[in-house]
C-alpha cells in the first residue's frame, strides 16, 4: 500500500480521483485539500483523526493509502540540545535524523541514502557502503517525526531549516529528495520556502544543472579541497566530476537561481589547512558567487584524520577573507552523540554486513 507522503499534491488528488470516482471536481479539490492540510498542517498521523470526514471517506482512504510514520529505534540528547533519532523504515533499515536549535533557530538535517556510494574518506557514514536510497515517504517522514517530537504542530514552529546534508549523497536519489522537496515547500504543506531547504551535494555534475531546474533550492558544495590532487585523495567522486566541472555546474546553478553557493571545507590538520591552500580556495571561490562554511572536523572511531589547530583555523579564514570573501565557522553541535557532520552512521551497516551552519 502506498504511503500517504510518497506522492505530491498532484499525485494524492489523481489518487484521491481513483478512489472516489463518483466526487465531481470541486469535491475532489475539497476533499484533497482537507486531507493535505490535516496531514502536513495538524499532523494527524491516521484517517480516523481526520474530524469532520464522512466515515465512508475515511474508511475508504484507509484501505488504500498508508499514513505511518516511521518507527523511533532510539533517541540521544547531546548537552548542547542536539537530538539524534535513529529511524526504522519499514524494510528494517535504519537512518539518522538530527535536530539542531540554536538561539535564534533549528536545522533538521536530513538523510537522503541509508550508507552512500561516494566513501569520502573523512566521512563516517561513507565507511557504510549504500544499502538504498530512500523513497519520498522515508524522507517526509523523519520530518513529521522530528515535528511530533518536537510538539510542532500545536506550539511555535520549532524546525525553520531542513538541509539534506544526513546520510547520503541527495543528488543520487534525485527523483526521490525532488518530490520530497515539492511537499516540503507547498504551501498548503509543510510550507518551507526555498531559502528555507538546503540541498548538499559532493559535486555530482550533471545532476546540479538538473536541480537549478528541477529543485531550485540552497545548493551546498561539499568541495573540502583546493584542488583536485587533494580532493582526488578525500574524495574518489572527484577523479569522475572535477573541480573544473563542479565550477561550470555551480555557474550555471547561481545563474538559475540567484542565490550565493554554501561552500562545505572541512579543515583536516596538515591535509588541507594550509596557506596555500586557503587562496587555491579563494581562487576557486572567485568563479561563482558563494560563500565559504568552514567545518571543524569531527573525529570519530577509526579515522586517520585529525582537526585542524585553532591557530591554524584563524589564519586560513583571514586568508580567504583578504580575499573578499564571506567566511563562517560553523561550530561542531551534537559530537558527544556522534551526531555532528559527518558522524552520522546508522547499525543498519552492522546488522547487514556486520551536517546548522544556515544563520538567520
Ligand atoms: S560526505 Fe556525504 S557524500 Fe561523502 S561519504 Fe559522507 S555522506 Fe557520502
Amino acid at each position: 500500500m502506498i504511503n500517504f507522503a510518497d506522492l505530491n499534491y498532484l499525485d494524492v488528488k489523481k489518487k484521491f480521483s481513483k478512489i472516489f470516482i463518483d466526487l465531481d471536481r470541486k469535491k475532489l479539490s475539497m476533499r484533497t485539500n482537507q486531507i493535505w492540510k490535516f496531514y502536513y498542517q495538524k499532523g494527524y498521523f491516521k484517517p480516523s483523526l481526520f474530524s469532520n470526514l464522512p466515515s465512508e471517506i475515511i474508511k475508504a482512504i484507509e484501505n488504500k493509502i498508508n499514513f505511518t510514520r516511521l518507527k523511533i529505534k532510539k533517541k540521544q540528547l547531546s548537552k548542547d540540545g542536539t537530538i539524534k533519532w535513529l529511524l526504522e523504515l519499514k524494510d528494517k533499515n535504519l537512518v539518522e535524523t538530527v535536530y539542531i536549535p540554536s538561539e535564534s533557530h533549528g536545522t533538521l538535517c536530513i538523510s537522503s541514502q541509508v550508507g552512500c556510494t561516494l566513501n569520502c574518506k573523512f566521512c563516517h557514514t561513507g565507511t557504510q557502503p549504500l544499502v538504498k536510497n530512500l523513497s519520498s515517504n522515508e524522507i517526509i517522514n523523519q520530518i513529521m517525526v522530528a515535528k511530533d517530537e518536537l510538539n510542532e504542530w500545536f506550539e511555535q514552529k520549532k524546525i525553520n531549516n531542513i538541509v539534506y546534508m544526513g546520510m547520503g549523497e541527495p543528488l543520487y536519489n534525485f527523483e526521490n529528495v525532488k518530490k520530497s522537496v515539492q511537499i516540503l515547500k507547498d504551501t498548503n504543506g509543510l510550507n518551507f520556502s526555498n531559502k528555507r531547504i538546503t540541498i548538499s551535494t559532493s559535486g555530482i555534475s550533471p545532476n546540479i544543472k538538473k536541480a537549478a531546474n528541477e529543485i531550485g533550492t540552497y545548493l551546498a558544495l561539499s568541495l573540502h579541497a583546493p584542488n583536485n590532487n587533494i580532493r582526488n585523495s578525500l574524495m574518489p567522486i572527484n577523479k569522475k566530476f572535477n573541480i573544473k566541472n563542479i565550477i561550470e555546474d555551480c555557474n550555471h546553478y547561481t545563474k538559475e537561481n540567484k542565490n550565493k553557493i554554501f561552500i562545505e571545507y572541512v579543515l583536516l590538520k596538515n591535509i588541507n589547512d594550509s596557506a596555500k591552500c586557503a587562496k587555491q580556495l579563494s581562487n576557486i571561490m572567485s568563479k561563482f558567487p558563494c560563500k565559504l562554511n568552514l567545518i571543524q572536523f569531527n573525529p570519530w572511531p577509526g579515522v586517520k584524520y585529525t582537526p585542524s589547530t585553532y591557530e591554524q583555523t584563524l589564519k586560513f579564514i583571514e586568508i580567504v577573507q583578504k580575499n573578499g570573501h564571506i567566511v563562517t565557522l560553523r561550530k561542531s553541535r551534537g559530537d558527544d552523540i556522534l551526531g555532528a557532520c559527518g558522524q552520522l552512521k546508522t547499525a543498519s551497516e552492522r546488522a547487514k554486513r556486520f551536517s546548522s551552519f544556515l544563520k538567520n
